[in-house]
């Protein structure tokens, strides 16, 4: 926790060094009252005492009191402005983070999880911080101060004081672990609310079409049930240590009472000096009681400004050069990778996929084809070797350029929640109006959109819900033909859709491929027959290579492959063959 609090106050070393000399200053002047007190005891228990000296310093006390009003709001302000500091300091830094991380980290993580960093954790770091880091520090400096004073006073009944302390560092170091426990479980199943909320909004309409509100909201419900007995174990822990806390301070106390008496009797000890520990003992464990407290507090903040941390300490992509390839070749070199550090998906892949050409990759489900375009794409980066495109290494290149360099349709397409006009020209915002028109006939996208009322300017609905599969694929594709990009990637395009569909796609396909370098991945591997390379891909390795002329000779893996599929007829009935090849 020491480690994570320095962090964040190292983020804005003045603020924090004024808030704390302010915090000491208070502390002294909290204290200085009680030295005063000290004095007059001593004055009143002397066999004549002074009465204009007393009244001095009852003036001077006074005085002091009316200084402290001042330094107490001094420090508040400066406290402030610290918490105020540090928190814009870190959304700034998130903000940027988060332009920088590789899209894997994105799609790696749950986004109501992410939500809930950027959102709940910074504002409940916020809120505990303001709160307590002040207080704590005033209280240290404050016990700090006043065992000074009773140190000088009479050392033996101060050790007797402070021997209260690490016992009750002890406790506070118990109940902190277990809060610690406690608090994941319950920022855990915060976050699990918050991911189960999302997921039964955004699902909403799937739910409900299979008749599932009922299942789905219970999914919820327990997230929420679980949430709240969280919520009440972690309020519960602190209690009794705090509890057991106050009484090792009471008696400590009283040991302190029953040794001052023995001393008094014994002649060592001084009334005054007695009374005035009876009066501060009792001072010098208020500030204990308020970290007590607050100590908890803390604890569970860590928590979440761990979180916070863990994303601004998440490896950023590098920011590349300004490189553009003249060609536009793909290269992999011993390239290996993993989505988790134990599981190799890739291992030491080489391969080269020549320009202009189609190359195929093919395999069982699993086998990782979807990882390699990813990887082209660079929403991951590499464990290990190098991709290069067009003989540079995509890491020396800016993110922006590698993205301008590739175009891609996926079996899963994202429309957003505009019109169809204005989803296409995403691929190109500069693009003129005869050119994303263009763009859409040759996707075949006219096609169904002059039948809709809007044409072109139809809405197409959150995520696309106003239109079909095959529909929502071909806007993709012309949205691709618009960005006009050196590279496509086609991942399973074509894959569960209706004969007629697949004939429009094939054919808006034929347009986007032309005079590209091709990566395709294909259900049937009757569609990438006339590939010009077919990669064979099993368990992260690449098994077989060459033209299905040359894998059909070879009678390996591919040959067994299409076999199946030949002879369960699928691709000549539009079915999967395979589970998901
Ligand atoms: P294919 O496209 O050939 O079916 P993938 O490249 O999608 O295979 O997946 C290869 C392996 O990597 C699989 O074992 C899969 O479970 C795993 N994998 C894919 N995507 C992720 C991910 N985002 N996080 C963790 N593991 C993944
Ligand atoms: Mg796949």
């Amino acid at each position: 926790m020491i480690k994570n609090l320095l962090y964040v106050l190292n983020l804005k070393r003045k603020e924090t060094y004024k808030a704390i000399l302010w915090e000491l200053v208070h502390a002294i002047f909290l204290a200085a009252p009680i030295g005063f007190l000290l004095l007059i005891l001593q004055d009143l228990f002397l066999p004549a005492p002074h009465p204009a000296k007393l009244w001095t310093y009852v003036g001077l006390m006074i005085g002091l009191l009316v200084l402290q009003l001042f330094v107490a709001v001094r420090s508040v302000i400066a406290s402030n402005g610290m918490t105020y500091a540090v928190s814009t300091d870190l959304r700034i830094r998130l903000g940027n983070q988060l332009q920088r991380l590789s899209m894997g980290t994105f799609k790696q993580r749950d986004p109501g999880d992410l939500a809930a960093v950027l959102l709940q954790d910074v504002a409940n770091f916020e809120l505990i911080f303001g709160h307590t880091v002040g207080n704590i520090t005033a209280a240290l400096f404050s016990m700090l101060v006043l065992s000074g004073f009773l140190f000088i006073t009479d050392w033996r009944l101060a050790i007797v004081l402070l021997a209260a302390l690490p016992l009750v560092w002890l406790m506070v170091r118990l109940a902190a672990h277990l809060l610690t426990k406690q608090g994941k479980k319950h920022v855990a199943a915060r976050n699990a609310t918050s991911a189960r909320f999302l997921e039964y909004v955004s699902g909403i309409r799937t739910i409900k079409s299979f008749g599932m509100t009922g299942k789905r909201f219970s999914s919820l419900e327990k997230a929420l049930n679980d949430f709240r007995r969280a919520s009440i174990r972690t309020e519960a822990i602190p209690g009794p240590f705090v509890l057991l806390a106050t009484v090792v301070l009471e008696v400590c106390f009283l040991l302190m009472l029953w040794l001052g008496i023995h001393f008094f009797a014994q002649g060592t000890l001084a009334i005054p000096v007695l009374i005035a520990f009876l009066l501060m003992g009792y001072r010098l464990y208020d500030p204990i009681k308020i970290m007590l407290v607050d100590f908890a507090l803390l604890r569970y903040m860590n928590i979440s400004l761990g979180r916070v941390l863990e994303l601004l300490q998440t490896p950023r992509q590098g920011a590349g050069k300004n490189l553009q390839p003249s060609h536009y070749d793909i290269c992999f070199h011993d390239v290996s990778f993993g989505y988790h550090p134990e599981r190799k998906v890739l291992d030491k892949v080489s391969f080269q996929i020549p320009e202009h050409r189609m190359t195929a990759l093919v395999g069982p489900s699993g086998s990782g084809k979807t990882t390699i375009t990813s990887l082209i794409a660079r929403f991951w980066d590499v464990d290990e070797g190098r991709i290069e495109i067009g003989g540079i290494a995509i890491q020396d290149m800016k993110p922006t350029t590698v993205y301008s360099l590739i175009s891609e349709v996926f079996q899963e397409v994202y429309l957003f929640d505009d019109t169809i006009y204005n989803n296409i020209k995403y691929g190109k915002p500069e693009a003129t109006e005869a050119e994303i028109i263009a763009a859409a006939e040759r996707a075949c996208v006219l096609d169904f959109a002059w039948e809709m009322p809007g044409g072109l300017h139809s809405a197409v609905g959150e995520n696309g819900n106003k239109l079909s599969g095959g529909q929502k694929q071909r806007i993709s594709i012309a949205r691709a033909l618009l960005k006009d990009a050196p590279i496509v990637l086609l991942d399973e395009a074509t894959a569960s859709l209706d004969p007629e569909n697949e004939i429009y796609i094939q054919q808006a396909i034929q347009e986007l491929v032309k005079d590209k370098t091709v990566i395709v991945i294909a259900h049937k591997l009757a569609t990438v027959r006339k590939a010009d390379q077919l990669l064979v891909l099993q368990e992260g390795q690449i098994v077989e290579r060459g033209s299905h002329g040359e894998l059909m000779a070879l009678g390996g893996l591919y040959r067994r492959l299409y076999d199946i599929q030949q002879q369960a007829g699928g691709w000549k009935l539009g079915k999967k063959a395979l589970p998901e090849p």
